[in-house]
């Protein structure tokens, strides 16, 4: 017994880096199908530990190479993400492709920056990246490697203004840019060969939707998503969808209940606050991180809809 625990020591000496791959593979990644690979994120808000890990991100992999899609909300969720791939297949990374700003989607492209890649995103990205720079550093340093720098926020070298075709070999990717809706630089990704349609944010499921675009724009977003034919959804957060507007229909009526209920406020002039309290309460009771989010979403479309 003490001979075996004294090998069993040397090799734990000899082999940390066994340790460390055994550490990484607890990354949670699954396959919903060929080729498709999805970490789905952890449920929490954008300051309980684990912020970094709440976005839904992975990657697709084609005959002649791999396109990463949204990269985590860390430096260490980005790497983790890449150790991952690497378990999968040793095909060069393509493109790694962002389908919005928001630092839970974005903040771990650093860790792709050596692969060769090309980095995609809406044609508004670009400049949202820039604008947020100063926030990303402020607010999750503790995300980046020390100490944090603009450098480590990497943005899109290629641009879609509409749409575009990437070709993984044998597998064709269709981007689509959208106007302002969940944010001002939407992005959904569009994988014809499964079927598959990766929706960033634009669709939330369990937790509750942020607005931080148009309230206008994404609900008429939700109606053409619900009109796609595609078999497997990955949302920007929560779990996969086999029934697009099933999944969209919750999402829908929340938003539309922002809208009217923020419309009724607007037209008896009432404080923004009462709106808070007031407005799709009834909607509460489905959606996680209510409190945390909601009164961000009443203010961004009082601000929206005062104007109409
Ligand atoms: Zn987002």
């Amino acid at each position: 017994m003490g001979a075996i625990d004294s090998r069993a020591a040397l090799w734990l000496l000899a082999c940390p880096l066994a340790f460390a791959a055994d550490a990484r593979s607890s990354f949670n990644l699954s396959e919903p199908q060929p080729g498709v690979f999805v970490h789905v994120g952890r449920e929490l808000s954008l300051t309980a530990p684990g912020h970094d890990d709440i976005a839904n991100i992975g990657f697709i992999v084609g005959r002649k190479c791999v396109a990463v899609i949204d990269t985590g909300g860390s430096v260490t969720t980005g790497r983790e993400l890449r150790a991952a791939l690497r378990r999968h297949t040793a095909l060069p990374i393509c493109y790694v492709i962002n389908t919005h700003v928001h630092v839970d989607h974005v903040l771990g492209n650093v860790a792709f920056k050596g692969e060769g890649a090309s980095f995609v995103g809406n044609a508004a990205l670009n400049a949202a990246l820039i604008r947020s720079t100063e926030l990303f550093i402020k607010a999750y340093s503790n995300d980046m490697d020390s100490p944090a720098s603009a450098d480590q926020i990497v943005r899109p070298d290629r641009l879609v203004e509409h749409e575009l075709t990437l070709d993984l070999g044998a597998r064709p990717l269709t981007l689509r840019a959208w106007p302002k809706a969940h944010t001002d630089c939407d992005l959904t990704v569009y994988d014809a060969t499964s079927g598959t349609l990766w929706a960033g944010d634009l669709l939330f499921r369990e937790r509750l939707p942020a607005l931080d675009g148009s309230l206008k724009g994404w609900l008429a977003a939700l109606d053409e998503l619900a009109a796609m034919k595609v078999s497997v959804t990955v949302p920007g957060h929560g779990p996969l969808a086999r029934d697009l507007p099933s999944a969209i229909n919750p999402e829908r009526v929340y938003l539309r209940a922002l809208a009217a209920g923020v419309r009724d406020e607007l037209a008896k002039s009432g404080p923004v606050e009462d709106a808070i309290a007031h407005v799709a309460s009834e909607q509460k009771s489905h959606w996680l991180l209510w409190d945390e989010v909601h009164p961000h979403n009443v203010v961004r479309a009082y601000e929206e809809l005062a104007w109409e």
